[in-house]
């Protein structure tokens, strides 16, 4: 994996956007149904919206019904995977490996075989469509 990226949160404020920051740093979760993507069917790759790190791609991508992007699988070591015990609830958080931003969590009941579902928030995220530059 590449060097991992490190930046204040200052510098995150001012790249990022209000809601785009809440999310990612503040690892608050955006509204259900709210995001750009969770029914999108592009084809290509989904990106860190903070750092550009790769980290799904839309092969993995299916509709759970949450309201939020959901994959069945991940990009070999673009996510670190943290306990998370807030709102009462214990929890696998979902971070970008290359600059630690708050991308989701992870649930157990997805489709097989992996029966994974990383429940992503579309803020968190961007994409690299097939056949395009960037
Ligand atoms: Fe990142």
């Amino acid at each position: 994996m590449n060097q991992k990226i490190l930046k204040t949160e200052d510098e995150w404020k001012k790249e990022l956007t209000l809601e785009q920051y809440k999310v990612l740093r503040e690892k608050d979760t955006e509204a259900p149904f709210s995001g750009k993507f969770y029914l999108s069917k592009e084809k290509g790759v989904y990106k860190c919206a903070a750092c550009g790190n790769e980290l799904f791609s839309s092969d993995t991508k299916f509709d759970s019904g949450t309201g939020w992007p959901s994959f069945c699988d991940v990009l070999p070591g673009a996510v670190e995977l943290k306990t998370d015990t807030s709102h009462g609830m214990q929890r696998t958080e979902v971070l970008c490996a290359k600059c630690g931003s708050h991308l989701g969590h992870l649930f157990d009941d997805g489709p097989k075989p992996t029966s994974k579902r990383y429940c992503i928030n579309s803020l968190s995220l961007g994409i690299k469509k097939n056949n395009t530059a960037d």
